[in-house]
């Protein structure tokens, strides 16, 4: 059995559907899991909806509800042009989610208030929508395909938002149902990203977490690969979007996809590597536009070389500096500081100590009001939402003779304001200011790979 998980991008339309689909018939040997996400655009259409309902904006939430259901509507029936029947029942489903949509979003723009829960509700339709009409158009194509509702085996705890898998259950439901779902079938079609507790409360992995859902179903069902079809060869030194001249790779270890997807490259969710780990499963990252490309493998470490491979930043981050003079001396301050992050279930990225003072780096999409009003009951607390975060990572880097020189040299002209290496082999990070990123990201990735002749230098 296979995983094939296919982003935004790859189901964003016509095209790409048909594309999509010509993919997995080629492999229906292997016996695919097909995750799908919503398609391109659409989750953050749905964040606009559930706003513009909060906010009792009516007439843009009707006018996103029209936009929502009117590009499903038509590409439902552009799909199934040739097969009327199936045409008439995708059309009549995609409505009736539409319909269910509708009434609840307006139900919240009548009192105004949208809670997580209603929010994740809300924000799943656009993979119950994609992964439809894609099962209908997998069906009229010839491959006898099956439909599960993911909620039924993706189970989680936590935030309605931000649900964190319970492995037990997925393990124990994902390999049955899936079994169950093959019988006289030729592939099986779920959602991505959509879970729920295992009272039946809906939610959701987080952004981007579609990734995340399929690595888990390959863990559970024992898959000999999980294949991440996006729009790009494979993963690259760095995001293609933001750095020119950025190189594939054909391979990296599964702690150095984790380190780059954790340090902000959005190839992968976070969490992706995880569950593939426990199973060693290979994961591979392929172009849904050049199904013939050979993407990147994604594979255990000894398979791998040193060196460096990529750098990774975020653009986002807050850096929060705690001051006190009560750190002197004083054993169990770090303890304590680090127990309210814990508690307020912040993450934190980078870290750095003085006498008298901790910074630390987190995602900007943290919510860290309550951390900085507890801190600041024993502390002075500055929190800087203008700088960003540079990582270069690849496999015993910190090793490597002379690479905290090559990392810095081509930064002459900007601040460096925090920097961490050790923590892992892998990965060398530091803070500078915001404006300064691109500029960094660029000299700083031109150094390390337009210059194998320096790499001599080690
Ligand atoms: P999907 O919708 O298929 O999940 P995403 O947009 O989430 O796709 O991820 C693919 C995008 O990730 C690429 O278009 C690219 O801009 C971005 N990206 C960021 N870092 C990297 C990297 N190191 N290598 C490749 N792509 C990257
Ligand atoms: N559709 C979800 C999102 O846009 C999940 C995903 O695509 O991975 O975040
Ligand atoms: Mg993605």
């Amino acid at each position: 059995m296979i995983v094939m998980k296919f982003g935004g991008t790859s189901v964003a339309n016509f095209e790409a559907i048909t594309r999509t689909i010509f993919i997995i018939g080629g492999k229906l040997d292997q016996k695919p899991v097909v995750v799908v996400s919503a398609l391109s655009k659409v989750t953050d259409l749905l964040y606009r909806i559930s706003d513009a309902a909060a906010s009792r904006n009516v007439s843009e939430m009707e006018e996103l509800l029209f936009q929502l259901r009117k590009r499903h509507v038509d590409l439902a029936s552009d799909l199934l042009e040739q097969s009327p029947m199936l045409k008439e029942s995708a059309v009549a489903k995609v409505n009736e989610i539409c319909d269910g949509l509708t009434s609840l979003v307006r139900a919240v723009c009548a009192v105004g208030e949208l809670s997580d829960r209603n929010k994740a509700v809300i924000i799943a339709n656009g993979e119950y929508l994609s992964s439809t009409i894609i099962c209908y158009a997998m069906n009229s194509k010839g491959i006898r395909t099956n439909w599960i509702d993911a909620r039924r085996m993706m189970i989680t705890k936590g935030e309605y938002m931000k649900g964190e898998p319970v492995e037990k259950e997925i393990l124990s439901r994902v390999p049955g149902i899936v079994e169950e779902a093959y019988k006289g079938m030729d592939a099986v079609i779920t959602q991505g990203f959509i879970a729920s507790t295992i009272d039946g409360e809906p939610t959701v992995l987080g952004r981007g977490g579609s990734d995340y859902s399929a690595s888990l179903i390959g863990m559970a069902v024992d898959a000999s690969r999980i294949e991440i079809w996006t729009d790009v060869d494979g993963v690259r030194t760095a995001d293609p979007r933001k750095v020119n001249n950025t190189k594939y790779l054909e391979k990296i270890s599964f702690e150095e996809a984790a380190e780059m997807a954790h340090f902000g490259a959005k190839v992968l969710h976070p969490l992706t590597i995880e569950p593939a780990v426990k199973k060693n499963i290979p994961i591979y990252v392929l172009n849904s536009m050049n199904p013939s490309g050979k993407g990147t493998a994604i594979l255990r470490n000894e398979l791998i070389e040193d060196g460096v491979k990529s750098v990774s930043f975020k653009e986002n981050i807050k850096v929060i500096n705690i001051f006190s003079t009560r750190m002197i001396n004083t054993s169990g301050f770090l303890r304590r500081v680090f127990e309210i992050f814990s508690e307020s279930r912040v993450s934190v990225d980078l870290i750095s100590t003085s006498e008298a003072n901790i910074s630390v780096t987190v995602d900007a999409s943290e919510k860290i009001d309550g951390v900085v009003s507890e801190l600041s009951e024993f502390c002075d607390v500055i929190v800087d939402d203008d700088k960003a975060q540079v990582s270069v990572i690849g496999k015993n880097i910190v090793r490597l003779n002379g690479m905290l020189k090559k990392t810095f040299a081509p930064l002459k002209k900007c601040n460096v304001y925090m920097i961490s290496q050790g923590a892992s082999f892998v990965n060398i990070s530091f803070v500078v200011d915001r404006e300064e990123l691109s500029e960094v990201v660029q000299d700083l990735h031109d150094h390390l790979f337009d210059n194998p002749e320096e790499l001599a230098d080690f």
